[in-house]
């Protein structure tokens, strides 16, 4: 698998990682051979959240990377609600617990909340220091927001943004990835299947996706992956619960497009400028 530096911090994380969110609603037994199998493939950027299965998640995740931390880029995120100062280290140390280990690799806010900036960030540099978490990073952030948390925390320390990404939703493209890329932050692709609502074979897109699927001998999901990690700025998670998805997915970082594919899926799934980021 491949892997890229993240951000300013310098560490490699695999290009594709793997994503939890309704993992609750999975047979437990399968989502842990998942979670595993993902592992072996080298996805080892695992994604979660407080938030997913009110922690339940969590907990699963905990027991999939058990005998297996030190391979792991785990990812949790806080509730906007919990963001207050010490809410988020509550939260911090509620996700630890659950998942079964002393520190994460990164720890986000899930999206821009009500409480100040400030404090969040301020708590986010305290779990640093406690060694609780190795780095810190935003989620759902447009460029506004990103402006001001960078003002707040200064340069080098807003590790990641972790964003909507895929075929049908390419915003990031127009101002929040090239701000990423000058600030030297890492871009985290969400839902890169749309959360389950991937372009129909029989649509205008699904039909390039497939001509190129065949030329390479493999899927659409796994051609859609490869296009959303062809700048070098850009992490993906797609979430699976099945292990032959998994390596399906997982295959797809040593896909290689050629300039004329890229180009065919670009106009196929036209970028739309100008809009507010959206959100799952
Ligand atoms: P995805 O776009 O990753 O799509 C997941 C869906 O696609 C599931 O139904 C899955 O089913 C199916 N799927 C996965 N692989 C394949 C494949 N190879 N072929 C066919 N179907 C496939 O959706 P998510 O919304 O889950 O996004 C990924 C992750 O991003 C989340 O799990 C979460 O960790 C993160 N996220 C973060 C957000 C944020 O606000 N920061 C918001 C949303 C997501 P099955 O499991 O049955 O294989």
């Amino acid at each position: 698998m491949e892997k890229r530096r993240f951000g300013w911090t310098g560490v490699q994380v695999p290009v594709i990682g793997q994503g939890t969110w309704k993992m609750e609603d999975d047979p437990p037994a399968e989502a842990l051979a998942a979670l595993r199998t993902g592992l072996d493939a080298g996805m080892t950027h695992v994604d979660t959240a407080e938030l997913y299965g009110g922690g339940r998640v969590e907990s699963l995740v905990g027991r999939a990377i058990s005998g297996r931390r030190d391979e792991v880029f785990l990812v949790s995120k806080a509730m906007p609600n919990n963001a207050s100062r010490s809410g988020t280290v509550r939260a911090c140390e509620a996700s630890l617990k659950r998942l079964g280990t002393d520190h994460l690799d990164c720890y986000l806010l899930h999206w821009p909340g009500s409480h100040p900036l400030e404090e969040t960030i301020a708590a986010f540099e305290e779990l640093v220091h406690a060694g609780k978490i190795r780095s810190w990073g935003l989620s759902n952030f447009d460029v506004d927001d990103l402006e001001e948390a960078l003002e707040i925390a200064g340069p080098r320390r807003i590790a990641c943004n972790q964003v909507l990404y895929h075929l049908r939703a390419r915003d990031i493209e127009d101002r929040v990835l090239p701000w990423c890329v000058e600030h030297d932050v890492a871009v985290v692709g969400y839902s890169p299947f749309g959360s389950g609502d991937f372009p129909q074979p029989q649509s205008r897109g699904g039909k390039v996706l497939g001509e190129i699927a065949r030329a390479h001998g493999a899927t659409p999901h796994r051609v859609a992956l490869a296009f959303l990690i062809r700048d070098p700025h850009l992490f993906t998670i797609p979430k699976s619960a099945r292990v032959e998805r998994v390596r399906e997915n997982a295959a797809a970082a040593g896909l290689r497009l050629t300039p004329e594919e890229v180009a065919r899926i670009e106009e196929a799934f036209p970028l739309r400028r100008g809009r507010p980021l959206p959100t799952i």
